[in-house]
């Protein structure tokens, strides 16, 4: 498998610069798509021949016979985990100078990761189209949480110091609306099932993302970011697919629109709760 990053000088490239929100997306979700493709044709045969060809303008890199630095513009700002195996510029196929990356485990909103935003929406509004925050499967931070919330007397242990116990603080509030999730449909015996703490670790996940995107969504609209959409989205590990449990299988959709209000997060929660693939987790043992 080669993934190439082809700078051709005879070819010039236009800056890729799109005109809005919607192409930005459409964008993220091709090159997601042109990476899974190549990697499940690796799945299948080791020795299948495949290349997947970016093509870049090496002058972002500073490839330019003037030496001069350049300008920062990135048409997507992404807040994700910090979690090695989720690098946001290969799972969407994108180079330098086009993402702007906030990464911190959980992918939780602090005090640092919102001013980082907010420079973005002051500072780079030009040509930025599109805020993602983007979860992952198996997330340990969420992962830490949810044990947390099903065994509270072990909290010291599990956060271990005062900054790790503020982190796991914060990812509690998606994990306790998985689990109202979870018990409003499926019943207070959820709780018993033998997959449960499985399913409520991805639901968690989901619902970080999704409640992520919604604070995001209101700061844009505070900073009057108009024209620049927010969305949401997990990558799945196994599959290095961008979505949601909920998805068709088989099916792509990539990533999501914000909630618009708290209202809009319950429907999400349940289409994820009733989803096969959470069903299927809580019936593992
Ligand atoms: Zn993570």
């Amino acid at each position: 498998m080669d993934i190439i990053y082809r700078f051709d000088p005879d070819v010039p490239l236009d800056r890729l610069q799109p005109e809005s929100a919607a192409k930005a997306r459409e964008i993220l979700e091709t090159g997601n798509r042109r990476f899974c493709e190549i990697v499940a044709k690796t799945q299948c045969d080791h020795h299948a021949e495949s290349t997947l060809i970016v093509p870049c303008d090496a002058r972002l890199l500073g490839v330019d016979p003037g030496g001069s630095a350049p300008r920062q513009e990135p048409f997507v700002a992404l807040v994700g985990c910090a979690d090695a195996r989720v690098p946001p510029q290969m799972i969407f196929q994108r180079m330098s100078n086009e993402m702007f990356i906030i990464r911190v485990a959980g992918n939780v909103i602090g005090e640092e990761v919102l001013a980082s935003v907010e420079y973005a929406l002051e500072h780079l509004r030009d040509g930025l189209r599109l805020v993602v925050v983007l979860g992952h499967t198996g997330c340990g931070a969420v992962t830490a949480a949810v044990d947390v919330y099903l065994r509270p007397l072990r909290f010291d242990e599990i956060g271990s110091t005062r900054s790790v116990r503020s982190l796991v603080y914060k990812l509690l509030f998606p994990v306790h609306g998985a689990a109202r999730a979870l018990e409003n449909l499926w019943g207070d015996e959820v709780t018993s099932r033998p997959g449960y703490r499985a399913a409520l670790i991805e639901m968690a996940v989901c619902m970080n993302a999704a409640e992520t995107s919604y604070q995001l969504r209101r700061e844009s609209v505070s900073h009057g970011a108009t024209g620049i959409g927010v969305v949401f989205g997990v990558y799945d590990l196994a599959t290095q697919r961008v979505g949601l449990p909920s998805d068709a299988p088989g099916g792509f959709v990539g990533l999501y629109d914000a909630p618009e209000t708290a209202e809009d997060i319950v429907p999400i929660a349940e289409s994820i709760g009733r989803s096969e693939a959470i069903r299927a987790l809580l019936d593992e043992g």
